[in-house]
């Protein structure tokens, strides 16, 4: 055997171990891929918090409990869960989280009381379930989901929409549980949130599971000083939530009077669906044109092939994603400025 033929039969050997390794790997890879085709985009609220007048640590306080209420609805996603779980999961957090106006620390009203108001939406059958002044339910998006799933109606609003949580053993609390100090010292937020932003501090999140469909949920006490009664647009769907695999999933935050004027996450939708607009595109013409009726906000939006955008016409909006690509990042203020954590 000559050295070329040794060389010869290393190099076949080589080869075919490669090619081994690529029949076996190249499947397993690309499986991977698959499994972490999901994403998801939360948000906390949009405001007319300053990044001077708030404190790096206040700062951090804020994005540690955003980053808690993303790896909870994350987790789920990984796990293989639906959109739907994943949007109940990041929600439910951000709602048992006095940060935030949603469940435990919403805004009060002018009468001193806590009124709730959520929304979900499944983007793949449009189904949806909403309820507005809700004042005993512990977590207005489980309720919301469950009028989703388990009654012909859409929306429920006041005694009739707890009776249907009590009904269907949904977790009720006195109205005092939801009241913070926070709140009732009028504060509206802490010093350093300024007076637009004390209206401001909903929750909201969009997601895409590793089947392909969205969802969107958002959960809210409305704005602060509110006439009771009042409803904003959170609990509309169409206003400030919305879903459909074939166009996209948002939910909104901001003065919601506007965003239901200007059916804001609709809006959305109907640009990507018959305008063609890309999807940042159009989520930016939806705050744009919000804000030209006078109201200020943003919106959270994401389409079934990861496709994203998370604009506002506020100083800030709390708010935090990871996408198809596994990419995290938590912020306050614009990109620029705000560093991820
Ligand atoms: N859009 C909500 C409402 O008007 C408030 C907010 O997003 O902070 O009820």
């Amino acid at each position: 055997m000559s050295v070329l033929d040794v060389l010869r039969g290393a190099f076949s050997l080589l080869f075919g171990l490669g090619v081994l390794c690529w029949v076996v790997l190249v499947p397993v890879t690309a499986s991977a891929q698959t499994g972490s085709d999901t994403a998801l985009l939360i948000h906390g609220g949009a405001g007319g918090m300053s990044q001077d007048a708030m404190s790096e640590a206040q700062q951090r306080t804020y994005k540690q409990a955003l980053r808690r209420a993303l790896t909870a609805g994350n987790g789920v996603l990984q796990d293989g869960g639906t959109a739907l779980d994943a949007v109940e999961a990041v929600i439910t957090t951000m709602e048992s989280d006095t940060l935030f106006n949603a469940g435990r620390g919403a805004v009060l009203t002018s009468q001193n009381t806590v009124e709730l108001d959520a929304a979900i939406m499944d983007g793949e059958t449009r189904n949806a379930g909403a309820l507005t002044g809700v004042k005993t339910v512990k977590h207005p998006i489980r309720l919301a989901r469950t009028i989703m799933t388990e009654s012909e109606h859409v929306m429920m609003a006041q005694e009739g929409a707890e009776t249907f949580a009590e009904e269907h053993g949904l977790e009720q609390v006195k109205n005092d549980y939801f009241i913070t100090e926070r709140r009732r010292s009028g504060a509206g937020d802490d010093a350093h949130v300024q007076k637009t932003a004390e209206k401001f501090g909903t929750v909201g999140a969009v997601a895409l599971d590793q089947e392909g469909n969205l969802a969107a949920g958002t959960s809210t006490g409305g704005i602060s000083n509110k006439r009771f009664g009042r409803i904003g647009d959170s609990p509309i769907v169409g206003a400030g939530t919305y879903a459909s695999n074939e166009s996209v999933a948002v939910s909104a935050t901001g003065q919601g009077e506007f965003y239901i004027r200007s059916v804001a996450a609709h809006n959305v939708a109907s640009r990507v669906r018959f305008g063609e607009a890309s999807l940042p595109e159009a989520a930016q013409a939806a705050v744009e044109e919000a804000e030209a009726l006078g109201g200020v906000g943003g919106v959270i939006v994401l389409d079934p092939e990861g496709n994203m955008a998370m604009p506002f016409t506020t100083n800030g909006m709390f708010r935090a994603y990871v996408d198809t690509e596994g990419n995290t990042a938590v912020r306050i203020f614009g990109a620029q400025e705000d560093g991820d954590m």
